[in-house]
């Protein structure tokens, strides 16, 4: 009736526990619930006679036996078992849950961020995220820089959870970050990835990923097409 489960799992030390009632749906009892003169006495005890209910719904269909009636309680019974049929028939086992990337979806190259706004727009709703970044920092460079990526993760992480105003003020302090990096020389890349996420018990949905580098501007890796970038 609330689908709770009956069965606990056994331990190392203890067998599995059924934490569910044997409910009778033909009392044997005189004056008991649903009791019935008529229905043969060895039949009382026979798995047809029985439902497996939790504490709550057992006493519930007990106490309000004029209302959970023998054909209501077959009824539900048989309807259960049915849903348990076809249940197994349908999921064997839930697939594990797989990430699958889509070389057409991995960027080649990050365009240049120039705003906070910019970066923050892209990174809210960014499942993850791909830091890269110069490997020849000095020490103060390495607090500005992973500050900076530090940073933008706690900001996204918030993500849609950020009021209007908290929004402006991350882009705002976003935009004094590239703008301090760009002026020791730093430019700031970001592209989203979309892959897909799926198997498990729900459908398969997209899981978006940001690239995101902080590179030096003399990094031979930044190339310039048209008047950007990249
Ligand atoms: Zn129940």
């Amino acid at each position: 009736m609330c689908r709770h489960p009956l069965v606990v799992d056994p331990t190392s030390l203890d067998s599995e526990s059924v934490v569910g009632d044997e409910c009778h749906i033909i009392s044997n009892a005189k004056g008991g619930p649903r009791h019935d003169p008529s229905f043969p006495s060895f039949e009382i005890d026979e798995i047809a006679n029985l439902m497996l209910l939790c504490r709550v719904h057992h006493k519930l269909v007990d106490d309000q036996a004029e209302t959970y009636t023998v054909d209501l309680l077959r009824s539900m019974k048989a309807n259960h078992e049915k849903w348990v049929e076809h249940k197994l028939k349908e999921e064997p086992e839930i697939p594990a849950v797989k990430i699958r990337r889509m070389r057409s979806e991995i960027p080649t190259q990050l365009p240049v961020i120039q705003s906070g706004k910019e970066l923050l727009n892209l990174a809210i709703g960014c499942h993850g995220s791909y830091p890269d970044y110069s490997d020849d920092l000095d020490d103060e460079e390495t607090d500005l820089v992973g500050g900076f990526i530090q940073n933008l993760s706690d900001w996204s992480d918030l993500g849609y959870g950020l009021e209007p105003i908290e929004r402006i003020r991350a882009a705002k302090s976003l935009d004094d970050e590239i703008r301090q990096l760009n002026g020791r020389g730093f430019m700031v890349f970001a592209a989203k990835e979309k892959q897909r996420i799926e198997g498990g018990i729900s459908a398969s949905s997209n899981w978006w990923v940001l690239h995101l580098s902080v590179k030096r501007e003399t990094d031979k890796g930044i190339v310039t097409v048209g008047n950007e970038s990249l």
